[in-house]
């Protein structure tokens, strides 16, 4: 698999604001933020997309969204709320191919999404 900014994020080979981070995975603030709160969460394993993603992967697809909303509640977004987004391919809007979710909080979210 080719490699992608995220993945030298992960290698420490470039500087991130890096925020939350467990054995498996990464999570730093987006360049780009759509809210005030705006981290990505990458898992260090790099998987392109959701496509590439298989029962193998699993465990830590689902350690991914535990440790966004790990953050969130450590960051008091509990009550309110939030909202996580995999985005896959053209359609899906996704730009870095390095499967991440994304956590945005602290303003209201609407639907649909553009
Ligand atoms: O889901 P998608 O692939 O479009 O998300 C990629 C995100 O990575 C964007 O929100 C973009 O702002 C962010 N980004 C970043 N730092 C980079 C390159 C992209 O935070 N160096």
């Amino acid at each position: 698999m080719s490699d992608t900014i995220f993945g030298k994020i992960v290698r420490r080979e470039i500087p991130a604001d890096i925020v939350y981070e467990t054995d498996e995975v990464l999570a730093f603030r987006d360049l780009n933020p759509q809210a005030p709160v705006h981290v990505l969460f990458v898992p260090k394993r790099p998987i392109a997309t959701l496509n590439e993603a298989g029962p193998a992967d699993a465990e830590l697809l689902g350690k991914l969204l535990l440790a966004a909303a790990d953050y969130a509640k450590r960051q008091g977004f509990e009550k309110d709320g939030y909202r996580t987004v995999v985005n896959c391919n053209e359609h899906g809007g996704q730009t870095v191919f390095h499967l991440h979710v994304h956590l945005l909080a602290g303003r209201r979210m609407t639907w649909p999404p553009g």
